[in-house]
């Protein structure tokens, strides 16, 4: 960062509060008490009204597979893998993967359930196919 905050900014960026949120185990999402819209990717200022105004709220967890690409991998790295897209249910989209369901199992619509995975870098969020789906 090369430039400095305007004084009514929060101390750390959107990107670092979802990080430290994580960190403390809660999936939390921003939401525009202005205009009651979610926002995912982190930011400032609310897209759709400008509003400074975002809170954070803990996320349902809960979204479907809206689409997902097959990288192919070698077996001795792991083989191959699923990237998703999720709508979650707040209406934001994420991409993110299932680390534990194999790639064909991961149907387009598929209902899943938020999880905070720990690795090396730091916590993602990732999912499971959700065993309990709202109707
Ligand atoms: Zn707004």
């Amino acid at each position: 960062m090369t430039t400095s905050p305007p004084e009514t900014a929060p101390a750390i960026g959107p990107d670092a509060a979802f990080r430290q949120h994580l960190e403390a185990g809660r999936f939390m999402l921003q939401h525009c008490a202005d205009c009651g819209t979610w926002v995912f990717q982190p930011r400032i200022l609310c897209p759709a009204c400008g509003s400074a105004r975002l809170e954070w709220q803990s996320a349902s967890g809960r979204g479907r597979v809206h689409s997902r690409a097959v990288l192919k991998q070698r077996p001795e790295k792991g083989g191959d893998h699923a990237v998703v897209l999720v709508d979650l249910a707040e209406g934001v989209r994420m991409m993110s993967r299932l680390p534990d369901t194999a790639p064909e199992a991961i149907a387009i619509g598929l209902p899943v359930r938020a999880r905070i995975l720990t690795q090396e870098s730091g916590p993602v969020v990732v999912f499971d196919p959700d065993p309990e789906p709202e109707a």
